[in-house]
């Protein structure tokens, strides 16, 4: 197996997830941040895969410098390099540019067999990121896999299909999403992330490095953008809590239930 790139985001934890009302985008600056859970798990795929077959697990996020020591994080769990893509013009992305980043970045890093992304990032939720990156890079795409097995030339993937599941066998080099929890990531090593902190040396890559114009990145690259944001109108039931014994909640019920107002 030669390179294993595994795409990784660093999103808000679920309960950070705030909207500027004004720019409607993630307001990271409150936010505290995790790996996307997806994309541990694809971690944990690669390095099963280069324990068996071999190859490097290169780790490649697009995002500000703050993702650094997540990347970090993915070296201390035993990942072999981490790059990240970060410039100002990356800002305000939708998936397209974003993908075209992300793809360019693969093909600068090249001998790569298989490149792996979680199913979907828990803040944006698109998962449209893996589809694209395949179609940029124009390469075999197998999504949602549940389990990944490399043999020889080839690999097997295993995907959840309504009522069952399939198993697909594809070509090298190959994009592959995987669905979160498929495998139990596991935690970084502490000596190493000691090491991974202070001293694991992180490439950056600017979209000057990537030999990207300013006008196909981010904002400027979107095509699509967001109008308007509203929240989800709060539940208007009523909870009510029925004590005593089984007859006496069941007559409280009955009652209530005659009494509420049809609509
Ligand atoms: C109109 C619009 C405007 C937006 N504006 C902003 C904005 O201003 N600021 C902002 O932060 N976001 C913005 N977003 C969200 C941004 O486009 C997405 O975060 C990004 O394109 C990835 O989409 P997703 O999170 O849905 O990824 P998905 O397609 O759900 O991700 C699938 C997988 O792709 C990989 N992946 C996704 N993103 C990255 C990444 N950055 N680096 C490496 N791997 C990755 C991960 O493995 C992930 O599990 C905007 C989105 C839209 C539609």
């Amino acid at each position: 197996m030669r390179n294993i790139i595994v795409c990784l985001k660093v999103v808000p934890k679920s309960e950070n997830i705030i909207f500027d009302p004004v720019t409607k985008r993630l307001d990271r600056s409150k936010a505290e941040n995790q790996i996307n859970e997806a994309d541990k798990t694809a971690i944990e795929i690669a390095l099963r895969i280069r324990e068996k077959q071999g190859g490097r697990v290169i780790l490649l996020s697009m995002g500000p410098p703050l993702f650094e020591n997540f990347l970090k994080l993915g070296v201390a769990m035993g990942a072999d390099d981490a790059i990240l893509l970060s410039d100002r013009n990356f800002g305000g992305a939708d998936t397209y540019p974003t993908a075209l980043v992300l793809s360019t970045a693969i093909a600068q890093i090249g001998n790569y067999d298989l490149v792996l992304a979680g199913e979907e990032s828990s803040d944006a939720a698109l998962g449209q990121l893996p589809g694209q990156i395949a179609e940029f890079l124009d390469i075999p795409q197998v999504l949602f896999a549940t389990s990944v097995e490399a043999e020889g030339e080839k690999l097997r993937v295993k995907r959840r299909i309504k009522g069952g599941h399939e198993t697909v066998e594809t070509s090298l080099p190959v994009m592959v999403s995987v669905e979160m929890g498929a495998v139990q990531p596991r935690f970084p090593d502490f000596k190493k992330m000691k090491w991974a902190l202070s001293q694991f040396h992180l490439t950056v890559w600017s979209s000057r490095d990537l030999g990207l114009r300013e006008e196909v990145t981010g904002i400027k690259g979107s095509f699509t953008f967001v109008r308007g944001l509203s929240e989800i109108t709060p539940s208007r039931r009523k909870r009510v809590f029925i004590e005593g014994d089984v007859a006496a909640k069941s007559a409280k019920l009955a009652e209530l239930l005659r009494e509420r107002p049809r609509t």
